[in-house]
């Protein structure tokens, strides 16, 4: 099977490769669309690249001949954090795009209990994790109900939060994005421009941490701020702001089985509008063209971009 593999800083290869020897319990899944996340772009011109095996955790495809988006994070099912349901944190987890082959190839493997029937389309069903993502932020920030909510960042997560934060009752929901093309998304969703103080703060973020600033410099007194993303840290928060006006600071990581379930049943749904963010679409063939317009955001206006083996 052909699969594209990192094979230096900015380079991919397609290649060739032996299907992953099934791993017993296993399940052989064609990858039907993968979508190029932040955290891809994070490690892409990272050197030496992830060495092995293939990038790609957005997966849906094709198992006997039936939908099916895969959760690629792989759980130990037994540590203290996975008794509690808890996966998001468990001591021994293996991602699946990292500790296994990921998505960017026609073919990728999963465990049975991380492998599940969907109903939507191929494209949407790859829009599952990032969305999972999103429920877990919401999760860690508590009721939204009456709040005033802002939204620092306007790629994938933050535009789903947008949209997840009026769902959930938020009295004002304000995105803060670094282009025009995300804040006129924004609108479309729901959240308009950051007029208000907000008393919870959600911060999707890659790269250098500026948002986290403005988290703790805007944040109303005894507001709580959630981080999620590819923190880099080169930009702390404002700790002053943090005693003197007792903000609260959590973190977000990755999302639980049940969040994961709980976001397949909204793609379902089709609460969401995903077809607002899937900007892009490219054959495998055209990785590199695709991680390059992820990247470009305003040159090409590109929100989830997804490569289509
Ligand atoms: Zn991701
Ligand atoms: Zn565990």
């Amino acid at each position: 099977m052909r699969a594209a593999v990192l094979v230096a800083p900015s380079t991919f290869e397609l290649r060739d490769v032996e299907p992953p020897d099934s791993v017993t319990g296993w399940q052989s899944i064609d990858v039907s669309a993968c979508g190029v996340c932040g955290s891809d772009l994070g490690i892409y011109d990272r050197n030496p690249p992830i060495p092995e095996y293939w990038p790609g955790h957005e997966i849906s495809g094709l198992r006997d001949g039936r939908l099916v988006v895969v959760n690629p994070l792989v759980f130990c099912g037994t540590c203290r954090f996975c008794a509690a349901g808890r996966e998001n944190l468990c001591e021994a987890p293996r991602m699946i795009s990292h500790h296994a082959p990921g998505g960017f190839a026609e073919r990728v493997h999963a465990p049975e209990g991380n492998v599940h029937p969907i109903a939507a389309s191929a494209d949407h069903a790859a829009c599952v994790e990032p969305v999972a993502s999103s429920l877990h932020v919401l999760s860690v920030a508590g009721p939204l109900e009456g709040r005033r909510v802002a939204i620092v960042g306007g790629s994938t997560i933050g535009l789903l939060l947008a949209q997840l934060a009026r769902q959930a009752g938020a009295a004002q929901v304000g995105l803060l994005a670094r282009h025009g093309f995300q804040i006129e998304l924004g609108e479309r969703f729901g959240a308009g421009p950051v007029d208000f103080t907000p008393d919870v703060t959600l911060v999707a973020v890659a790269g250098d941490g500026s948002g986290l600033q403005w988290a703790s410099d805007h944040t109303d007194t005894q507001g709580h701020v959630v981080l999620v993303g590819n923190i880099r840290d080169s930009r702390p928060l404002t700790l002053k702001w943090i005693v003197e006006r007792e903000l609260r600071v959590s973190g977000s990581q990755r999302y639980t089985k049940a969040e994961f379930l709980d976001a397949l049943a909204r793609v379902e749904a089709g609460s969401l509008d995903l077809d607002a963010l899937i900007t892009h679409r490219f054959p495998l063939s055209e990785i590199s063209r695709a991680y390059e317009v992820a990247a470009a955001k305003a040159e090409h206006r590109s929100v989830k971009v997804l490569v289509q083996p």
